[in-house]
């Protein structure tokens, strides 16, 4: 792993919630469905699954306080992160390496460090790149894309990626252009 990037909220789903909770909230939760600022936490405990595997309690979950919205949600909820099975840890490094890089970060170099499969490492960057163009709301706490990025994802793609293609080939709804 590279370093710089072996701090805890890459490392522990719990801490890379409550470092998402604290750049997305720093005053406490906010409903994404009606921006009312109280909220329930929810505590969940843990389930045994019909494969006999105990699935861990969900942490993070909140209930929001206004009557006519009770409507329940996580951090993530709104921003690029939501609704995927991928660690929010993955997610986090990808986007501290995809902010923060000066050069254009390919969808094969975050397979690697982020020990994903290409396909998801596709997903996870076209995910941050739309954010990062203001298509997803990114939590602030993320610097915005250098402009480096900007001018070769407009340039088209660099040998890198070329070869991350060569490797995997396009399936028919088109090639991983991250
Ligand atoms: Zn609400």
């Amino acid at each position: 792993m590279a370093a710089g990037i072996s701090v805890p909220q890459f490392a522990n789903e719990d801490e890379a919630r409550q470092f998402l909770e604290s750049v997305r909230w720093p005053n406490g939760p906010v409903c994404p469905h009606c921006g009312s600022t109280g909220a329930w936490q929810i505590k969940t405990k843990p389930r045994t699954l019909k494969s006999g595997k105990t699935s861990p309690a969900r942490q993070g979950l909140y209930k929001c306080a206004q009557y006519q919205c009770g409507e329940q949600f996580s951090v993530t909820v709104g921003t690029a992160f939501e609704r995927s099975k991928i660690p929010l840890t993955k997610w986090l490094m990808a986007a501290h390496l995809l902010c923060s890089s000066n050069k254009h970060v390919s969808a094969h170099q975050l397979h690697r460090t982020l020990g994903v499969t290409y396909k998801t490492a596709c997903f996870i960057a076209h995910r941050i790149r739309e954010a990062m163009k203001g298509g997803l709301p990114m939590p602030s706490g993320f610097p915005s894309a250098p402009s480096a990025e900007r001018r070769q994802r407009r340039s088209g793609q660099d040998a890198g990626i070329r070869r991350a293609q060569n490797g995997n080939p396009p399936g028919r709804r088109g090639a991983c252009r991250a």
